[in-house]
């Protein structure tokens, strides 16, 4: 889907003055499992390695941050905090998966039902309480595999205590611009969703929008992010364009 570089290419063009790279987190599975949406542990040294080459090479031109979107897995907790001392700067909260992968499925089908909801709210709120996040993503995750009029009372109260929380953790919420960029083409991703962001006006947010970039085509996008912003806008959000990231 495109190499690393082709990616800062994108964001040049596009005229970012920073890019973080977010890949979805490799974890140490147990027996052996592995995941199909994620890098498998012996990636992830490469990984660092290409977007530190990077980092250095378009110093000057763009400001580049090595990053992960990761859920939090308490049983490998001890884990993260190693992908942390291994040089990544900053985890997006991406709950894909309860604790954890191996023994749990995706999380989008699990929200059908109102428990597979609050599932994930808990397992959502329990991560953002660690303070190992800058934000989270795609908070209306839960609304993957449900239209726009299934917002149960279940969904409300996923809402209020994921949006309380980052209320609290000082933590802003993303307004996924991958799904925006589905709802554009027809084929809804279920997210960003309609309802969970009026309902969730009344926590005043800080918002920040996520290309999510899974091609570099994403990023190259100027109307798909300003279509973003003034959706987010126009709800009456806070929208920052950028992270306080530690070096
Ligand atoms: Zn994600």
């Amino acid at each position: 889907m495109g190499s690393d570089e082709d990616f800062v290419q994108a964001a040049l063009g596009a005229g970012f003055d920073v890019l973080g790279f977010a890949d979805h987190a490799p974890w140490p599975f147990a027996n052996g499992f592995v995941s199909p949406i994620r890098m498998p542990m012996s990636d992830f040294q490469g990984y660092v390695q290409s977007v530190t080459e990077l980092r250095h090479r378009y110093a000057g031109q763009i400001d580049i941050r090595l990053g992960l979107e990761s859920e939090y897995f308490p049983r490998y907790r001890d884990h993260m905090l190693r992908l942390r001392d291994a040089g990544v700067s900053y985890f997006i909260l991406g709950a894909h998966y309860n604790d954890s992968e191996e023994a749990n499925p995706y999380i989008g089908p699990e929200c059908q039902t109102d428990e597979g909801v609050l599932r994930y709210a808990d397992a959502a709120v329990a991560a953002m309480r660690t303070g190992l996040f800058c934000y989270i993503a795609h908070p209306d995750l839960f609304m993957r595999h449900r239209r726009d009029d299934e917002f149960s009372k279940a969904c409300e109260q996923a809402t209020d205590m994921i949006c309380q929380a980052a209320r609290e953790m000082h933590m802003p919420i993303e307004y996924n611009l991958l799904g925006l960029d589905t709802q554009l083409r027809g084929f809804s991703r279920g997210y960003p969703s309609q309802p969970f962001w009026e309902y969730a006006k009344k926590y005043d947010n800080t918002v920040i929008l996520g290309v999510d970039a899974h091609e570099p085509r994403h990023l190259a996008d100027v109307n798909l992010w300003e279509t973003g912003k003034r959706n987010v806008e126009a709800m009456g959000y806070r929208l920052i364009d950028h992270l306080e990231l530690e070096e």
